[in-house]
């Protein structure tokens, strides 16, 4: 009775450890978000094992059909469609009722990829310290999470859609003047960094074409 939470790709399909792969092997059960996307990567190599979606929105009948398995000794296997599960992807819910069910399941990690991760290690900043705000709000909230930006000491990393990216750097660069990472892509065919301060990395963005996932950090108040 194991849950094994597992980091995938953020985009390469060779980002991923052995460990990974061995456990994707050999669980009874993958619990994925979307079945095609994983079944990509179970594809890729050669891995048999069943899979279930599960995600945020699954319903609480669906974590007891999950605990039930559990606790009839299955090991299972949790995946996102990329990236690190419980970091703005399903999971918490999960582990936090394995946790709460039954002492005996254990919950393991097997770390690999997290597109915050992967900006924190190429920005350049001091990233000893960081804050990690997961999406901006789309309406409700949105103001507060930009004044946590202009109030931190530490590099602020979030993540964006290609649909709200060039609107959050517009709202940004109307409200501070610092430095800014913006990862398109990474690890893709169409990886791009942009750095520079918030405005020239908008305009630069805004040329390109506005395509792909985002990753961001701005550089701390000094
Ligand atoms: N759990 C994932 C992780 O550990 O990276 C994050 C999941 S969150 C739902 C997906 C967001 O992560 C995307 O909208 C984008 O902002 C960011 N992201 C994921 N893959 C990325 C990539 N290859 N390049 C840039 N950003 C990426």
């Amino acid at each position: 009775m194991a849950l094994y939470i597992v980091a995938t790709p953020i985009g390469n399909l060779k980002d991923i450890s052995l460990r990974a792969l061995e456990v994707l092997k050999e669980v009874d059960l993958i619990l994925c978000e979307d079945t095609r996307t994983t079944g990509k990567l179970l594809d890729r190599y050669q891995i048999k094992t069943s899979v279930l979606s599960y995600h945020q929105h699954s319903k609480f009948q669906k974590i007891d059909y999950i605990m039930d398995l559990l606790k009839q000794g299955k090991n299972l296997a949790l995946v996102s469609d990329a990236g690190t599960p419980g970091i703005s992807d399903p999971g918490n819910k999960l582990i936090e009722s394995a946790i709460q069910q039954d002492d005996k399941i254990t919950i393991t990690s097997i770390p690999g990829p997290s597109a915050a991760a992967a900006v924190a290690s190429i920005s350049g900043f001091p990233m000893d310290k960081f804050l990690f705000l997961g999406f901006p709000p789309v309406k409700n909230k949105r103001k507060k999470f930009f004044e946590e930006i202009i109030d931190s000491k530490y590099p602020v990393i979030f993540y964006e859609s290609p649909y709200r990216i060039i609107k959050t750097l517009s709202e940004l660069s109307n409200c501070l003047n610092r430095k800014i990472v913006v990862c398109r892509e990474l690890t893709k065919k169409f990886e791009t960094v942009y750095r520079g301060k918030v405005s020239e990395v908008m305009q630069r963005i805004e040329k390109d074409v506005v395509k792909g996932e985002f990753v961001v950090v701005i550089e701390g108040k000094k």
